[in-house]
């Protein structure tokens, strides 16, 4: 068992997706052992993708992201971090494979509806910027 980090990101809350997306985890076999809502400041975002920070993209990244609400959550399961990233979909919805959440669910490439972790190290820093040990049961 391990665990992953997802966000059900602006664009998919706004369009009332929560719902269906939190089914794709569990039909997936994977368990939410934490979740809230959250509508993220300019800063928190901008520390959660410190890693993008010299990207061209990144002032509206993290523009979009503290948009409007946001869905954190984190996942557990065999292989929770590759399963999660595989449920998804790649970062461009126009390149995911048919039947992931990105494929099916996103606008575009900013406004790509979910975020996984992309390492267990990630995993475990972005569940540690979110939750508190005892908040994930
Ligand atoms: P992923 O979310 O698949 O791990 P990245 O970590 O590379 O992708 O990028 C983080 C997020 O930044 C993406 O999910 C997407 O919302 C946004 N993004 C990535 N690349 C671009 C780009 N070239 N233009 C605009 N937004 C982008
Ligand atoms: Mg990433």
């Amino acid at each position: 068992m391990s665990r992953t980090f997802a966000i059900i990101k602006p664009d998919a809350v706004e369009r009332k997706l929560t719902g269906k997306i939190i089914s794709w985890m569990e039909n997936a076999g994977l368990t939410v052992v934490a979740m809230k809502r959250l509508h993220l400041t300019k800063k928190q975002a901008e520390g959660f993708y410190a890693e993008h920070s010299a990207r061209g993209f990144f002032g509206d990244l993290t523009s979009y992201m503290s948009s409007g609400p946001c869905v954190v959550a984190v996942l557990e399961g065999e292989n929770a971090q590759p399963k999660w990233r595989d449920i998804m979909g790649a970062t461009n919805p126009a390149n995911a494979a048919p039947g992931t959440i990105r494929k099916e669910l996103a606008v575009d490439l900013e406004k790509n509806s979910v975020h996984g972790s992309d390492s267990e190290t990630s995993a475990a820093r972005e569940i540690a910027y979110f939750f508190s040990e005892l908040e994930v049961v």
